[in-house]
């Protein structure tokens, strides 16, 4: 074995992992409902796969440029405009084999050995991964459930030093569901105003999945005279249910986009060019079957939040956004030992979810949603029985 030492700072992807082996149980002939990875269990629209296919008959088959086609950067730019607010021109813009890999690309190609990177914590599993990967230092900024998972922008100055580089943001958020409002992202606006080397990740990539009832809010748009350090991450996985097509999109400095491109170069070349026809077709096609599938996700959000906090030992708070709950159960570490420990009890009784110590977070779960309410239903009922 000879793995690098940039390989041993890292861990495999819990949620990644999870799936897998939930994916196993089943094919050797367990019955587990899997609500542990973060995927809409809707068919893509069928528009997109029609896109799609119309791609591979016209032969789009071949190498594309590496940052994406103009085709498609026009067209994420025209989402960037719409539906985030932010106006970039296409040279500003993007694309990437899901939005994981632009984090990669970004990261890669900007941190130098102890650069500090801050990330709000419950975090993704990657976002600290990929920092250290890089060779930077992962900052955490904890947050807790009972100020429903968000931070203020004193927080975040107390966690800011000379070596800071970045600062992630996902709103909403992964795998907590917070929303950050607008009033603290200009509050976080102004503390990034008193420290000019500090660049901003915005993640939004569950933008449309908010249940607030406001419009999304995110930086770029709030705090345009900081657009120059602020790097906005969006996509079609979540919000068009098209995980398996890997498009990820970005929007940031010229600088950073030709630097991020530089790496996909040597790394992956460019995305699928089918997915990238398909991605055309989901930003320019129809948008409004995402506020139906968003009440069906606040639905399935009630029912989960509702089930979960009548078992005891179990809480969870109201998310506000994307399709994960965290569930707090520290009241049953005592009989299960760890999150992990509890995480194999579950399974074993038919449901997959992940730990909480996999999003730095400790003695809970996180539950994604996206799944028919049947499911969910019958998932809470196990879970309600593995516990008691
Ligand atoms: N972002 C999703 C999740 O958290 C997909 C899996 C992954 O890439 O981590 O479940």
């Amino acid at each position: 074995m000879h793995v690098s030492a940039a390989l041993s700072r890292i861990a495999p992807s819990q949620t990644t992992a999870m799936t897998d082996r939930a994916t196993q149980l089943r094919e050797a002939g367990r019955d587990v409902i899997s609500l542990s990875v973060g995927e809409p269990d809707f068919a893509t629209p069928p528009h997109v796969v029609e896109a799609a296919k119309a791609a591979l008959d016209r032969g789009d088959t071949k190498y594309t440029p590496v940052g994406g086609t103009s085709r498609l950067k026009q067209a994420a730019a025209l989402h960037f405009a719409r539906d985030l607010g932010i106006e970039v021109p296409t040279s500003q813009v993007t694309v990437s084999a899901g939005g994981k890999q632009a984090i990669f690309h970004a990261m890669l190609a900007t941190i130098s050995e102890g650069d500090e990177v801050i990330v709000p914590a419950p975090w993704w599993v990657s976002y600290p991964e990929i920092v250290r990967f890089a060779g930077g230092k992962v900052v955490p900024l904890h947050t807790h459930a009972d100020h429903n998972f968000r931070f203020t922008p004193a927080d975040l100055e107390a966690q800011i030093g000379p070596r800071t580089l970045w600062l992630l943001l996902n709103s909403p958020g992964n795998p907590t569901g917070a929303c950050l409002p607008a009033e603290t992202l200009l509050g976080i606006g102004e503390v990034l105003r008193h420290h000019p080397r500090v660049m901003v990740l915005s993640d939004d990539i569950y933008a449309p999945i908010n249940y607030t009832g406001g419009a999304h809010a995110t930086l770029a748009n709030l705090c345009p005279d900081l657009a120059d350090r602020i790097l906005t991450i969006s996509g079609v996985s979540k919000s068009h249910a098209m995980t398996g097509f890997r498009i990820g999109v970005a929007a940031g400095p010229e600088w950073l986009i030709k630097a991020m491109e530089r790496l996909q170069s040597h790394s992956s070349g460019n995305p699928c060019s089918i997915s990238q026809a398909a991605a055309v077709a989901a930003f320019e096609g129809p948008q409004d079957f995402l506020a139906q599938w968003c009440e069906r996700f606040r639905a399935r959000r009630d029912l989960v939040v509702g089930a979960i906090n009548a078992i005891p030992g179990l809480s969870t708070p109201v998310p506000d956004g994307a399709f994960y709950c965290m569930v707090n159960a520290a009241p049953l570490m005592e009989r299960f030992g760890d999150d992990a420990a509890l995480a194999l009890h579950l399974l074993d009784h038919g449901v997959a979810i992940v730990p909480a110590s996999a999003f730095g977070g400790k003695d809970g779960f996180r539950i994604s949603f996206a799944a028919d309410e049947a499911k969910l239903v019958e998932a809470c009922r196990r879970i309600a029985e593995a516990v008691a």
